[in-house]
């Protein structure tokens, strides 16, 4: 039996008001589920969605319909005692580490803050403890700790940004495009460290990306988003081996191969034009203006996400459900 999931999505829409009746629909019908102590991986372009996805998960948004339950709780309609629950528990780390840190703080009182800010541990003394622990929980010396932020590089300052993240001693973290600022090099080291905080900890991510390279070695299941909708969800090693969606072949051949004789053979789809505008989307099937094997019927009806193979949910006219 399959427990139930931590966090339910269903038919979720964030639309902002452009003017004029005119709506960007930034998020537009999403529905997913993500398991305690599973990572899922959500990529797409920037302006896809996603990142909008990720603060209305985080409550920094109320959506325009549909719903996002943590343990069976909705958060967006909990009771005030509930909320400052789900606060603690539902933590984010940013894109940008240096412009979420305050430069006036040292590394120390910006780990420390958040937990005055609940009232986490009785004295100050306790705080200062917790707070040397989590820098050694990233890597960093605690001598660090009386350091401002600019003494820092990129990935230092990412492992600042998870410790602060860390300090209310969330389970569920949404990771918004936490290591697209930092050198490939330093790339890796933050993934991994990622990987073994959830093993210690127990947690869940939510880890939003641009590309699929770099979501690769983290996730557990992957779901694609183009234009507010989910264009695909599916295990990630099968997602690789054999990518249903025309958008996800798209992106999964642009990641360039490390093997000249195999970058050589390589087919890449290039896919023609730009994003199209959220507030304008194409009609039937939002990726129709873009997508190398589109049809009448495309431009007609929109495909719904449909579970087309065991665990691998496509919206593509393409894909017949599996009987
Ligand atoms: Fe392409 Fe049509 Fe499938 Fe959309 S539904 S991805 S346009 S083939």
């Amino acid at each position: 039996m399959t427990a139930s999931p931590l966090l339910e999505v269903s038919g979720l829409k964030m639309h902002f008001d452009a003017g004029r009746k005119k709506a960007v629909k930034a998020v537009d019908g999403v529905s997913f589920h993500i398991q305690r102590g599973e990572t899922f991986g959500l990529v797409g372009e920037s302006g896809c969605g996603k990142s909008t996805l990720g603060r209305v998960i985080l409550r920094l948004y109320d959506p325009t319909a549909g719903s996002v339950s943590y343990e069976g709780t909705d958060i967006h309609r909990a009771a005030p005692d509930q909320r400052s629950v789900l606060f603690r528990k539902l933590q984010m780390i940013f894109q940008d580490p240096y412009a979420s840190l305050n430069p006036r703080l040292t590394v120390r009182e910006i780990i420390m803050e958040p937990m005055e800010i609940h009232n986490l541990y009785n004295t100050r003394k306790a705080r200062l403890m917790m707070a040397d622990e989590l820098l050694e929980a990233v890597g960093l010396h605690p001598d660090f700790g009386s350091r401002y932020p600019h003494e820092f590089s990129g990935g230092q300052r990412q492992r600042i940004g998870i410790a602060r993240a860390l300090s209310l001693h969330p389970e569920f973290i949404v990771a918004d495009e936490p290591i697209s600022a930092l050198d490939v090099s330093v790339q890796a080291q933050v993934v991994n460290l990622l990987k073994r905080l959830q093993k210690e900890k127990g947690l869940t991510f939510l880890f939003i990306a641009h590309d699929l390279s770099m979501v690769k070695h983290i996730s557990d299941r992957i779901g694609v988003m183009y234009l507010g909708r989910m264009m695909e969800i599916t295990e990630s090693a099968a997602l690789y081996k054999e990518p249903l969606h025309p958008y996800t072949k798209a992106l999964l051949s642009s990641i360039p191969i490390p093997d000249p004789l195999l970058e050589d053979k390589r087919e890449r789809i290039i896919l023609k034009g730009e994003l199209p505008s959220p507030v304008n989307p194409p009609s039937g099937c939002v990726f129709r203006t873009r997508c190398p094997e589109a049809m009448e019927l495309c431009g007609k009806v929109t495909p719904e996400l449909e579970e087309v193979k065991t665990g691998r949910f496509v919206a593509c006219h393409l894909y017949k459900k599996e009987s």
